[in-house]
């Protein structure tokens, strides 16, 4: 049967053992397979960096997350509740939220208005859900944020 990931949301083949978006394990694989190995942790500081904005107080801003387990998730918009709040008009209240994996970054739009574009070289291409990597610049609305795995 096909599985949906417990940490992005992906619909995967029942035989991909990991998910095929963000790496996260199956979860009866979870159970069955790799119970004997201990859950796997990483230790990684998640920077959100502003490159461009109309908030001019903005640029250059970097928002900081220690993260301690994958699936540690980071949310990203307009809305004062957000971890990393963006008042640029052009930015959705819940614009996207970032799940950050023992593989990588998965950008989830959250359904914003003016959609999400990862931008790669002069091309910029929407995004519903992907794993960027370990490092992306992403544009929401009219600001860009370039997005960064650490060791710590
Ligand atoms: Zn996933």
């Amino acid at each position: 049967m096909p599985w949906k990931c417990p940490v992005c949301g992906t619909i995967n083949r029942d035989e991909d053992l990991v998910c095929r978006i963000c790496g996260a394990y199956k979860p009866e694989a979870t159970t069955k397979k790799i119970s004997q190995t201990p859950r796997e942790s990483i230790a990684a500081v998640a920077i959100v960096e502003v490159l461009e904005s109309p908030i001019e107080s903005l640029i250059g801003r970097k928002f900081e997350f220690k993260i301690n387990t994958p699936g540690a998730i980071i949310t990203v918009g307009r809305a004062v509740e957000n971890q990393v709040v963006i008042p640029d008009p052009a930015v959705s209240r819940r614009h996207m939220r970032l799940i950050v994996t023992s593989n990588g970054v998965v950008v989830e739009d959250l359904g914003s208005s003016n959609g999400t574009y990862i931008i790669e070289g002069n091309n910029e291409r929407l995004i519903k859900v992907e794993n960027v990597g370990r490092q992306a610049v992403l544009k929401i609305g009219n600001t860009k944020l370039r997005i960064y795995l650490t060791h710590r």
